[in-house]
């Protein structure tokens, strides 16, 4: 049994070698005689790994000792609603809407105040980013919102939206730790670690510390306070301890490849080499305007969805497996994370190619 190619847009492709890795401690981590899921979050070797993956992920992003990083649960929809109940002072925000993550994060936001939105791409199905340099932002907004990478549709802001001075939040679930950030540009960054970072069940939150305060939205639970959090060191409660343990030993993999910017380098070579198959082919199209093409979801269609299955399921039979789009787009979509081998790209490609002689 080999493994196969994984598209998935998440839980996706991790890191083989964190995966052996993992395998090899299972039984017995360093010597402790149990397994990371049977150990007590406030044991000594636990805080060792809790302590590294913070080290390792400020260490990574570069990120400025004004920040915290918390290592939370609930998924990134969880933020959704915790976002607006710890910054959402003057009960108002702007949102960018790029697509459903985005729309939902909106949406959560008008429970607690007053959610306006700035922009929308959805009058072409969210295939572009809204021009975001002139938005009409107000005084009393208390940040504004923006889904970074939109996973569904794959497209990605180049430029981050002048935000007037206000406070920037941005999911980047599904482009963490693909590229260098600026984080000193943003209030909160955050995401979900099954796209690109690690398994299911983890939530990572980078947030400057003049955000973090007891001044929370009347009835927000202790649970979705960040200062609760931060103030315990994500260990208030018991965090979700073994999916941060594979987090940890992503970052050292990360580091071992070189960082940000090498993935970052990787990542364009990747992506390129579908992007300029997709702009020669006669039978598959890309979704996307060029200007505003991820490089970790690339979603593309034939126009006529019997064929899209016929791929689909041809390709799943050849060992690239999950190309299926989004139901809201249809047709393709290959979710090309840090952890895909850039062999995995090259092979859809040549599959690709195949399929479209064979189909013309
Ligand atoms: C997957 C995804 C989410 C939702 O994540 P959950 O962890 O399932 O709540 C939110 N935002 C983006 C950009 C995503 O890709």
């Amino acid at each position: 049994m080999g493994r196969i190619f994984n598209f998935a847009a998440g839980p996706a492709v991790l890191p083989e070698e964190v995966l052996q890795e993992a395998a090899a401690e299972m039984l017995d981590y360093k010597g402790t005689g149990m397994s990371v899921m049977e150990m007590s979050h406030r044991s000594k070797p636990y805080q060792q790994i809790i302590d590294e993956a913070e080290a390792d992920i400020r260490e990574l992003m570069n990120i400025p000792d004004n920040y915290k990083v918390l290592f939370l649960q609930g998924g990134a929809s969880q933020q959704f609603a915790m976002i607006p109940m710890n910054l959402m002072k003057n009960k108002k925000a702007g949102f960018v809407v790029t697509g459903q993550w985005a729309k939902k994060a909106y949406q959560e936001a008008k429970i607690f105040g007053e959610a306006v939105e700035l922009a929308s791409s959805a009058d072409k199905t969210f295939s572009y980013i809204p021009d975001c340099s002139d938005l009409a932002i107000t005084d009393d907004m208390d940040y504004v919102y923006i889904c970074e990478n939109n996973t569904i549709y794959g497209t990605k802001y180049k430029t981050l939206p002048n935000t007037k001075g206000k406070t920037l939040v941005a999911d980047v679930s599904s482009c963490f730790l693909s590229e260098p950030v600026d984080v000193s540009k943003y209030g909160v960054i955050y995401g979900g670690v099954q796209k690109n970072v690690g398994p299911a069940g983890v939530v990572i939150v980078i947030i400057r510390e003049d955000l973090i305060t007891e001044d929370t939205l009347p009835g927000t639970p202790t649970m979705l306070k960040y200062k609760i959090h931060a103030d315990n060191g994500s260990l208030y409660n018991t965090p979700p301890a073994y999916g941060i343990y594979i987090c940890g030993k992503v970052f050292k993999w990360l580091k071992k490849m070189g960082g940000l910017t090498v993935m970052q380098e990787l990542n364009q070579r990747k992506a390129k080499i579908l992007y300029d198959f997709l702009d020669e082919s006669k039978l598959f199209k890309g979704t996307v305007v060029k200007e505003d093409r991820s490089l970790m979801n690339v979603p593309f269609v034939t126009g006529n969805e019997e064929i899209d299955a016929k791929f689909v399921k041809e390709a799943k039979a050849a060992g690239l497996e999950s190309l299926k789009g989004h139901r809201s787009v249809g047709g393709m979509r290959a979710s090309i994370y840090n952890a895909m081998p850039i062999e995995g790209v090259e092979k859809l490609v040549e599959f690709m190619r195949n399929f479209e002689k064979e189909n013309a």
